[in-house]
Formats: structure tokens, C-alpha cells, sequence
């Protein structure tokens, strides 16, 4: 109660980050009548965008910069934002709590949520030009010029590698993937959607190679030569590198915030600090579904946790409980994926994923914990509202059975 009334009393809240997460968050506090000020620290000079395309739609050129923010700077003038881009917050002061930009600047505020998403983990080596990564609108708008050069080589085969390598396929290029595990995306969705995967990708023309890593990037006039350990020597106008994200978790660990596989946050997204929250990419969250901490990369779940954290800013009590969701786009194959499965025992297929045009359930001891479609998004999108819950194996295999009338329970 004590909290409800100190937050409904609160005048600036201070969002740390531009991504959606934060425009989510600024969005929801205005849509629930928060009239005090919100200020949006972003360190890259855009206003806050969707990243999604720049894998996709955008680096294939069909999609331009104007289609990427989540709102056109006007909305935060007229919803009174004060959004400061291209510049960094570099302290946070969880007593008060406060941040401090770089220029010295110190913004006292009721309230702080961190929404400062990742960075890609760079690969050992000097930096090079022809070693690029891919997080930011910029990054996106070198790999494009590669890829019209003709020859690219992706390492590693998570869903960015996967979606930049079927999009430069798409565009004409060709195409090495290298990827350590032995199939791609086997992190996400394990070994035997993995397979269905590589099928994907060698049927359309990509030289993927799994088990083999860089030894290392040489530089020559045109481009790069990449040495794998396996020994091989590939040339390539340039090396994108998609091993994943490290979240931004500096400004919260050397505050003294919890930190473990992300900044860690209970149900309500709030940190060890009282009154600095934390959402995105960037929040390990103690889910109640799920019952552990999870931190995911999708951008339903930062645009989700966005706008529920507005409101737990403003102090409802009500614990967040989205049960996530994802999808990717490789050539035609629309790949979307609910819940979050941890560990299963069974799995149980409805449709034929061979055939890419079917969904694979997850179950844990009888729970289902995630379901993963091939070309299959209503399917997926109904089986949202079963995850957590004891479907009956048969229904969920059965193309037949609309899985809106699973009961729940
Ligand atoms: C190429 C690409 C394709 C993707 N495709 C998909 C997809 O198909 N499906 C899907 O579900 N998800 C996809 N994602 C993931 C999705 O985009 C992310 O989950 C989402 O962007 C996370 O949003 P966020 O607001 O948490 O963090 P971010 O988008 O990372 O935004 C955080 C922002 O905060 C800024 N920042 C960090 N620290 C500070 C600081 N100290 N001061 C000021 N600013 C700071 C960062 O520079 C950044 O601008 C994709 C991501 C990429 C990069």
C-alpha cells in the first residue's frame, strides 16, 4: 500500500536505454495518466526502433529507415517525453535513486528502469572493418553493401547468423555459414529442429558448415580470408559474427544491483534496488510460470515487458506473467516459438515438420512448456494460452482439435 501511494505521488521517472523496451515504457505510463516527467536516455542518435527488419526486410532492401522506429519523434514531444539521444548514462545511484549522464549530468528520479537491451559478443581477435556485427541500424547498412559485393561468411548459426544468411542468399550472394555446434540454431530449439534447419539452408544454396570454427580473419585487398579450424581457407568480401548478445548489465553491477544471467529482477520486474526496474533483454526475470529466473531476447517480450513495467512503476502489484513468444523469418520458412522450454521429456508433433508445415509441443512431466511452428503462427499463437498447463498429448497431436478448446488445468 505504502508503495502504491509514494508511487502515484512520484514526478520524474528516468528510463536508461532506446530501445522498444523503453518506448513501451514511456508509452504505458502516459497511457495510464502518469503526468509527471519522463525522461529516455538512448545512447545511439536514433529514436528508439525496431530491430527485427535489420535481419530481415531491411537488409534485403525492401524496407526503409522510415518504417523502423516504434513511434516518429513527434509522438514524444506531443506525449511530452524529454527523449535524450546520443548520449550515455554512466552512473546509477540506486539511494536515490539517480543517473548520471557522461556530460556530468545528474537526473534525481522517483523511479529508474534500466532497458539497456545487449551488444553482440565480439569474436577474439584485433577489430577489423571486414569483421562486422549486427545490433544497430548502421551495422545493418554496412552488411547490405557486402552483401551486394557477393561473397560473405557467417560465423555462427543463431538466429541473427541464420536470418542474415538467408537474407544474403535471398539477395544473391554466397553464402558460408560456420557454426560449432552440429547443427544450426541448436541452442534455441534444439538438435532435431536444428537438422530440419541445415536441410533449409543447404537446399537454398548456403555452404553451412557445422563443427568448424575461425582460427582467423586475414585481411587482403578485397576482403578477408577466414581460416577455420578445420583448416580450410575461405575468401569472402567480409565476416559477420552472430554469437549472441552480452546483456548491458555495467551500470547495474557496479551500482551494487543484483546481477546473474542479466540484471535480476522479481515478478514486478523490479531489481534488488527498490524503485529502479529493469525490462528487455537486459531482465533476468523471476517468472511465475516457469517458476526460475529467465531472460530472453525477443522483441514481443521487450515491447510485453515494456509496457507492463510502466504500470508496475506506478505501483500495481499485479506480477507479470507473459508466457513469451518469437519468431524468425528464413527465406519463406515463418518459424514462431511460445514459452520457454527449459527441459522436456516428450515431444509431440501435430503436422510434419519435415514437411515445414507443422508444430512440435514441448511437455515436461505432463506440463507444456513451449511449442515451436513451422509455418504454423495460428497454431502457435492458441497454444500461448496452454503453456503452463496439462494438455492431453493426443489433442495437441491431433490436427483436428482447435487447441483454443484445450482446457486449461
Ligand atoms: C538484427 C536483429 C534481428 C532480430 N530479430 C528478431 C526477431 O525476428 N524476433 C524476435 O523476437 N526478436 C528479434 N530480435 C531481438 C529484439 O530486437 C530484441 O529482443 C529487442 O530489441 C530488445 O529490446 P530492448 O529494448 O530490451 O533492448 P535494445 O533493443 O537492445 O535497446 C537498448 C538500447 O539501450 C541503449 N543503451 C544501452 N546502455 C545505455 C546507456 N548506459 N545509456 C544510454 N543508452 C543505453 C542501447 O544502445 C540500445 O539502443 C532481433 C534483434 C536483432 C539485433
Amino acid at each position: 500500500m505504502e508503495r502504491v501511494r509514494l508511487a502515484a505521488m512520484a514526478r520524474r521517472f528516468v528510463i536508461v536505454g532506446g530501445g522498444v523496451g523503453a518506448a513501451a515504457a514511456a508509452q504505458a505510463l502516459r497511457e495510464r495518466g502518469f503526468d509527471g516527467a519522463i525522461v529516455v536516455i538512448g545512447e545511439e542518435p536514433e529514436v528508439p526502433y525496431e530491430r527485427p527488419p535489420l535481419s530481415k526486410e531491411y537488409l534485403r532492401g525492401e524496407q526503409g529507415r522510415e518504417a523502423l522506429p516504434v513511434h516518429d519523434e513527434a509522438w514524444y514531444q506531443d506525449h511530452h517525453v524529454d527523449l535524450r539521444l546520443g548520449v550515455r548514462a554512466t552512473e546509477l545511484d540506486p539511494g536515490g535513486p539517480a543517473v548520471t549522464l557522461e556530460d556530468g549530468e545528474r537526473l534525481d528520479a522517483d523511479a529508474v528502469l534500466l532497458a539497456t537491451g545487449g551488444r553482440p559478443r565480439r569474436m577474439p581477435g584485433p577489430p577489423s572493418d571486414r569483421v562486422l556485427y549486427l545490433r544497430r541500424v548502421a551495422d545493418a547498412d554496412r552488411i547490405r553493401q557486402v552483401i551486394r559485393s557477393g561473397r560473405l561468411v557467417v560465423v555462427g548459426a543463431g538466429f541473427i547468423g541464420a536470418e542474415v544468411a538467408a537474407s544474403a542468399r535471398v539477395g544473391g550472394a554466397e553464402v558460408t555459414v560456420l557454426e560449432k555446434n552440429h547443427v544450426p540454431l541448436g541452442r534455441a530449439i534444439g538438435e532435431e529442429m536444428g537438422r530440419i534447419y541445415a536441410g533449409i539452408h543447404r537446399d537454398r544454396g548456403v555452404d553451412l558448415r557445422t563443427e568448424d570454427g575461425v582460427a582467423a580473419v586475414e585481411e587482403t585487398p578485397g576482403g578477408v580470408v577466414v581460416r577455420t579450424e578445420r583448416g580450410d581457407a575461405i575468401e569472402a568480401g567480409a565476416v559477420l559474427v552472430g554469437i549472441g548478445i552480452e546483456p548491458n548489465v555495467e551500470l547495474a553491477s557496479a551500482a551494487g544491483l543484483e546481477v546473474a544471467n542479466g540484471v535480476a529482477v522479481d515478478e514486478r520486474c523490479e531489481t534488488s534496488a527498490p524503485g529502479v526496474f529493469a525490462c528487455g533483454d537486459v531482465a533476468d526475470h523471476q517468472h511465475p510460470t516457469f517458476g526460475r529466473r529467465i531472460r530472453v531476447e525477443h522483441f514481443d517480450n521487450a515491447l510485453k515487458m515494456g509496457t507492463y513495467v510502466g504500470g508496475a512503476m506506478l505501483g500495481d502489484p499485479a506480477p507479470f506473467t507473459d508466457p513469451h513468444w518469437f519468431w524468425s523469418d528464413q527465406y519463406e520458412v515463418n518459424l514462431q516459438y511460445a514459452g520457454f522450454a527449459y527441459a522436456w521429456d516428450q515431444v509431440v508433433v501435430r503436422g510434419s515438420m519435415e514437411d515445414l508445415d507443422g508444430v512440435a509441443f514441448y511437455l515436461h512431466e505432463g506440463v507444456l512448456l513451449g511449442a515451436l511452428g513451422l509455418n504454423r503462427g495460428r497454431d502457435v499463437r492458441r497454444a500461448m494460452k496452454l503453456i503452463g498447463s496439462r494438455p492431453d498429448p493426443s489433442a495437441l497431436a491431433d490436427d483436428g482439435t482447435d487447441l483454443r478448446t484445450l482446457a486449461v488445468g
